[in-house]
């Protein structure tokens, strides 16, 4: 799955959201959450993003990989 991190916060552009076909990306009080069980890993949205907050799970740098579990937590408790 593809997963949002810090640069989005306060941020919230939503150019990912016009660009996911599966509209999985979600809005946070802060800033935008992917679905990791509705995102089919097409990476449309990373280059979209001004900020570059748009990671491959596996990728994400080492500060933020905090942000994998974070975006998963959102949707456990929905
Ligand atoms: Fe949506 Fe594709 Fe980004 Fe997953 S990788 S959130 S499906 S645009």
């Amino acid at each position: 799955t593809y997963v949002i991190a810090q640069p989005c916060v306060d941020v919230k552009d939503k150019s990912c959201i016009e660009e996911c076909p599966v509209d999985c990306i979600y809005e946070g009080r802060r800033m935008l959450y992917i679905h990791p069980d509705e995102c089919v890993d097409c990476g449309a949205c990373e280059p979209v993003c001004p900020v570059e907050a748009v990671f491959y799970e596996d990728d994400l740098p080492p500060d933020w990989t905090d942000y994998g579990p974070a975006n998963a937590d959102v949707f456990a408790t929905l």
